[in-house]
C-alpha cells in the first residue's frame, strides 16, 4: 500500500489464498516461495523486489537479485533466518547477547553449561512470535524439549531478568545512510508482541546506546532497506540483543500513524532508489497488536469451542484519536495476528490511559494471554 502510494504497482508471491498483501496488490501470485515459473514471472514483472517475512528461503531471492534490484540482500536475511548465524553475527559487531549455546544434538545439549538454566530453548530457524520455544528449568526439560521438535538445530539461551524490552527500527539506502525511528518499549505476552509504546519511557543515553548499536549491525551487514533490532535491557540499564528482523517489523506499526514516513513507505523509497523520509515522530503513540483471541474472548465466553464473533470496533473508533488496521484474514484463530490499533496523544501517559480502555473493551485477557505458554 505504501509503494501504491507512490504510484507504484505491485506484485505479491504469497502462496495463501487468504494472502492480506496479496488481496490489496496489483498481481498476487499464488505459489510456492521457490516455485520456479512464479520466480521468473516476479523477475520478469519487477524493478525491485522485497520481502515481509523472513522465512522466504534465500535461494528464492537470490535468483531474483539476477534479475534486478533485491534488498535486503539474501545474505541478510540468511543471517536473521538462523539464530545461531545471528547471535554469532550479533557478537563479531562487539555487542552483547543473553548467554546460550548451539545445540545440534543430544550430546551438545547434555554438555550445556549449568548456568543456563532455567533457560530458553528455541529452534534455531522457522520460529516466530514466541513458536518453536520451550522454558526449560532443567537438562532433563530440555532434552525432553529438544525431541518434541524433532531433534532440529537449537539455541539453548540463558532465561535473563528482563527490566524492559525495547526495539529499534532503521531504514539504510543503498548509499549507507540510515534513519532511525523513535525507540520502542514492548510487551510481550506469551512470547508474542502485545503492545509496544512510543517513544520508549527510558533515558536519553540507552535510547542513543540501541540507536547505535542498531546502526552497527546494519553497517556490519551493510543491510539495505528496513531493519528491527530486538534488545532485552537488564536492571542496571545493560542492553543484550535478542534478535533482529529483516523487514519492517510490527513494533514499527506505530510509525504508520505516528511519523512523518512510515516504515513501509521507508522500505519502498529504499527499493526505489528514493531519498529516505523523515522518522520525525508527531504524536506519542501505543500500539495494541489484536490477536485472534478477541473474536472469542471479548464478550467473557472463553469456551475454547465458542463460534467465532466479530468484536466490536466501536471500542476502538469511539475514540477520535485511536486508528484500527485489520489486515482482512479470514480466519482468526487464537494468537494469529489480526490487526492492530495505534492510540495518538500528545504524551506518552495519555496514550497508554486511552490504550488500556480500549484493551478492557475488547475484552483482551492480559492474564490468559500471559500464561498460554
Ligand atoms: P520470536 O522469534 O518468537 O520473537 P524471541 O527470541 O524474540 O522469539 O522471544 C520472544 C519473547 O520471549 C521475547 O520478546 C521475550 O519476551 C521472551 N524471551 C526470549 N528469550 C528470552 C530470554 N533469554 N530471557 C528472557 N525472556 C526471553
Ligand atoms: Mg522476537
Amino acid at each position: 500500500m505504501a509503494a501504491q502510494s507512490l504510484g507504484y504497482r505491485v506484485c505479491v508471491l504469497d502462496p495463501g489464498a487468504d494472502s492480506p498483501a496479496g488481496s490489496v496488490a496489483d498481481r498476487h501470485l499464488r505459489a510456492d516461495y521457490l516455485d520456479e515459473q512464479a520466480l521468473r514471472e516476479m523477475a520478469a514483472t519487477c524493478a525491485a523486489t522485497t520481502t515481509e517475512f523472513e522465512n522466504v528461503p534465500a535461494r528464492a531471492l537470490e535468483f531474483l537479485a539476477r534479475h534486478g534490484v533485491v534488498s535486503p540482500a539474501a545474505a541478510s536475511v540468511a543471517v536473521a533466518q538462523d539464530r545461531r548465524a545471528e547471535k554469532a553475527f550479533v557478537r563479531r559487531c562487539g555487542l552483547d547477547t543473553a548467554p546460550y549455546v548451539d545445540v545440534s544434538s543430544v550430546d551438545e545439549l547434555r554438555g550445556a553449561p549449568a548456568e543456563l538454566f532455567p533457560g530458553i530453548l528455541k529452534v534455531a530457524c522457522l520460529g516466530y512470535d514466541g513458536k518453536g520455544q520451550a522454558g526449560v528449568a532443567s537438562i532433563a526439560q530440555a532434552l525432553e524439549a529438544f525431541a518434541s521438535f524433532g531433534g532440529v538445530a537449537c539455541v539453548l539461551e540463558k532465561r535473563l531478568p528482563l527490566e524492559l524490552e525495547i526495539s529499534v527500527v532503521i531504514a539504510r539506502g543503498f548509499d549507507g545512510r540510515s534513519v532511525a525511528y523513535p525507540v520502542a518499549e514492548n510487551v510481550h505476552r506469551a512470547g508474542i508482541l502485545a503492545v509496544s509504546t512510543a517513544p520508549a519511557r527510558i533515558s536519553q543515553e540507552l535510547a542513543l546506546r540501541a540507536i547505535d548499536a542498531t546502526r552497527r549491525i546494519a553497517d556490519a551487514l551493510d543491510y539495505v532497506g528496513v531493519l528491527c533490532v530486538e534488545f532485552f535491557v537488564l536492571a542496571d540499564g545493560r542492553l543484550r540483543v535478542n534478535e533482529m528482523a529483516p523487514r519492517p517489523h510490527n513494533s514499527g506499526h506505530y510509525t504508520i500513524d505516528a511519523c512523518v514516513t512510515s516504515q513501509f513507505e521507508q522500505q519502498a523509497r529504499v527499493l526505489a532508489g528514493l531519498p529516505l523520509g523523515s522518522s520525525h515522530q508527531h504524536q506519542a503513540a501505543v500500539m495494541l497488536n489484536i490477536l485472534g483471541d478477541c473474536w472469542y474472548d471479548h464478550l467473557g465466553d472463553a469456551q475454547p469451542s465458542a463460534a467465532p464473533r466479530e468484536p466490536d470496533w466501536n471500542v476502538v473508533l469511539g475514540h477520535p484519536a485511536a486508528k484500527l488496521h485489520l489486515y482482512g484474514k479470514r480466519e482468526p484463530r487464537r494468537g494469529r495476528k489480526m490487526g492492530h490499533v495505534t492510540v495518538l496523544a500528545e504524551a506518552v501517559d495519555e496514550a497508554v490511559r486511552v490504550a488500556v480502555q480500549i484493551e478492557r473493551g475488547l475484552g483482551i485477557d492480559v492474564q490468559r494471554a500471559a500464561a498460554r505458554r
